[in-house]
């Protein structure tokens, strides 16, 4: 069956801790606290990737990239979204949209929502207005209210290339 579409979803959450550098979505925030992880702990980048390799068919982030591989430590996370775009590419696809929505008790993500969404077209090499960005507090309850982790969480659509040779 040649499929003309394929959908993609992807979450992420990482704990937050004081003195660590705050990045989302390949920009940082003004916080002083940040995630904790192996490579920057950039949720929101992680949950995209682990969107488009679910919406091909290709595992997930862990898989690729293991949190155990030295080569990882301290990543930016920009180099795992790039690599599954160019697996997207390589299958015969396009990233049609993206919505994404974290969640975060503070900083406000308002002030950079319009970058965020750049920086993550610009590694989808797609048009702004195909990213969306959703921010949402916890309502100061909960793991996400309190402060102790940001959550991601991400749909891709992704459209056969016109090139495409078969479905895979
Ligand atoms: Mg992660």
């Amino acid at each position: 069956m040649n499929a003309t579409f394929r959908v993609g979803s992807g979450f992420d959450r990482h704990r937050l801790e004081p003195g660590r550098p705050f990045v989302l979505g390949g920009v940082r925030l003004d916080a002083d606290f940040g995630p904790v992880g192996r490579s920057d702990g950039d949720v929101l980048l992680h949950a995209l990737t682990d969107a488009l390799l679910g919406a091909l068919g290709l595992g997930d982030i862990g898989e690729w990239f293991s949190d155990r591989d030295p080569r990882w430590k301290g990543a930016d996370s920009t180099q795992f979204v790039l690599a599954a775009v160019d697996a997207v590419t390589d299958h015969g696809w396009r990233v049609g949209n993206v919505d994404a929505t974290v969640f975060l008790q503070q900083p406000r993500l308002s002030p950079y929502k319009a970058t965020i969404r750049d920086r993550i077209a610009r590694l989808l090499q797609i048009e702004m207005d195909r990213v969306n960005l959703k921010a949402k507090t916890g309502e100061s309850v909960g793991t996400i209210g309190r402060g102790e982790a940001v959550d991601a969480h991400v749909v891709v659509l992704l459209s056969a290339n016109e090139a495409r040779p078969a479905d895979g």
